[in-house]
């Protein structure tokens, strides 16, 4: 008779606590869910160190992977569309040397479909029942504001939020970051301009909490009115002391900034507001990089943008200028998706997880 008794629900419930007694790295860990997880210290070494060193060691094919020789697997779970997201992640996997299994589009060939549930998804992925899952990793996208952080609670395994409905992207916030830290060198003291739809952008969302941890930033928020920053973000970074200032011309800004970072409309995101976005659509030329205003753009600054470029934010004519940065970002994102996953899965190894966890479930299932 095979013994699951160890194995039950409420074992597998102190695995969180498990992690805790090892003093986590970040908050959260092994979590990736929000960016508000990480201490201007951690970012530092995930960006500055990890990410850095891992671009140069993987050109060099000199990287250490804490993932192991295919012994790791990891399941992206997309619910939305998404092209580089996903096939970055699953690059940066693979380049690690572990396998992926994937779901694309989750809504329609996954069994959310018959109506299972993200959290019994989640349980069945991650192997609540006898340890064993799917997958050692689990990167989500969900439409749905806060879904990923409510799928981490029934996990088993690590969790990275791969964009959350209009609420966060951390992994693509973190890419940003490394963007501008190989342009600069620094991000202390630079001064950004956000701009778009910085309403429904999870990626600026991400991003503010990251820049609010660093000195003398300056952050020029430029939108129309409709689509301006939420209040809860002016909130936060009034009360970090960033400087911000909201615009509604862009040309007025471009002239004084070291990184200006578009963004698409969301327009996905308030389909069910159709006059708005028509007139939103009609407004977005006006917040757009073009022949004509790229020449306001300091000759050492830096053009970016989380793509997909939707209504020609950064025409096309211009993208092979070299303050285009937007194409070295993506692929910078490769790099940057490896080292967070190689750190957690350092920091695992660190608690020794997979040999503590191998023998739970092969003494919970009587084996040896
Ligand atoms: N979300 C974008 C995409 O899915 C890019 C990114 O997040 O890296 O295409
Ligand atoms: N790719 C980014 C995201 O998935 C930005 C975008 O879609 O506009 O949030």
């Amino acid at each position: 008779m095979i013994n699951l008794k160890n194995l039950s629900a409420d074992r597998v419930a102190q695995f969180p606590d498990h992690f805790g007694k090892y003093q986590e790295p970040w908050e959260g860990f092994p979590h990736i869910l929000k960016t508000q997880q990480f201490s201007r210290e951690m970012i530092e070494r995930l960006i500055f160190e990890d990410t850095m060193k891992t671009l140069f060691h993987w050109k060099n094919r000199s990287l250490i992977s804490y993932l192991r020789d295919g012994r790791v697997g990891v399941v992206t779970y997309f619910f939305e569309p998404s092209t580089r997201t996903r096939m970055s992640f699953e690059r940066a996997v693979q380049s690690l040397g572990a396998s992926v299994i994937h779901t694309e589009s989750g809504a329609v060939f996954s069994s959310s479909a018959k109506g299972e549930t993200l959290a019994d998804t989640v349980r069945v992925v991650s192997g609540v029942g006898a340890g064993i899952g799917y997958g050692d990793l689990l990167i989500i996208r969900h439409p749905q504001d806060y879904a990923v952080e409510e799928a981490a609670k029934f996990s088993r395994t690590p969790v990275i939020n791969a964009g959350d409905g209009k609420h966060q992207h951390p992994t693509q916030a973190f890419l940003d970051l490394a963007t501008i830290y190989l342009r600069y060198g620094k991000i202390d003291g630079l001064s950004i301009a956000l701009v778009g739809d910085i309403q429904f952008s999870r990626t600026i969302r991400s991003l503010c909490y990251l820049l609010s941890k660093f000195d003398d930033v300056k952050i020029y928020l430029v939108s129309p009115e409709e689509i301006s920053i939420k209040e809860d973000i002016k909130e936060h970074l009034t009360e970090k002391n960033v400087w911000f200032r909201e615009e509604a011309d862009l040309n007025s800004v471009l002239p004084h900034i070291d990184v200006a970072y578009f963004t698409r409309l969301q327009a996905e995101r308030f389909r069910d507001q159709e006059e708005l976005c028509q007139q939103l659509k009609k407004k977005i030329p006006l917040y757009s990089l073009t022949e004509k205003n790229l020449d306001l753009v300091p000759q050492q600054a830096i053009v970016t943008h989380p793509l997909p470029i939707g209504d020609n934010e950064i025409v096309e004519k211009i993208k092979t200028d070299p303050r285009i940065w937007a194409f070295i970002q993506s692929d910078i994102g490769v790099a940057t998706r490896m080292a967070l996953i190689n750190r957690i899965f350092k920091e695992l190894g660190k608690l020794n997880m997979h040999q503590n966890f191998k023998e739970l479930v092969f003494s919970g299932l009587g084996w040896k």
